[in-house]
């Protein structure tokens, strides 16, 4: 399993219609913020629970993780997606991670 080096991703709406949407009420500070390429996902996961590739069975790279965009477009109560690939067979698993 490779690992990528972290970056941040910071959303940039393209459209009027994203430019316009509201914020968050009530998350906390962070959400929303946690867009990320490679590196360690925001909480750990279990070596259990790792995803294995469908092809080869070998642990899957963590590719990096979505956050929510605001109230409207929110990922399980604070939750982020995480994206996980082969990057032998071009296998990917996407996982909701909730509190
Ligand atoms: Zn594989």
């Amino acid at each position: 399993m490779r690992k990528i080096p972290t970056f941040k991703l910071i959303p940039e709406p393209v459209t009027d219609e994203a430019r316009r949407l509201p914020g968050f009420k009530w998350a906390a500070d962070d959400v929303g913020k946690r867009h990320q390429l490679g590196g360690p996902p925001a909480r750990p996961i279990s070596d259990a629970s790792w995803p294995r590739c469908p092809d080869c069975n070998g642990r899957m790279t963590f590719y990096g993780q979505l956050d929510s965009i605001n109230d409207e477009f929110a990922i399980a109560d604070a939750g982020l997606i995480y994206v996980f690939i082969c990057l032998d067979c071009n296998e990917v698993k996407a996982v909701i991670e909730s509190p």
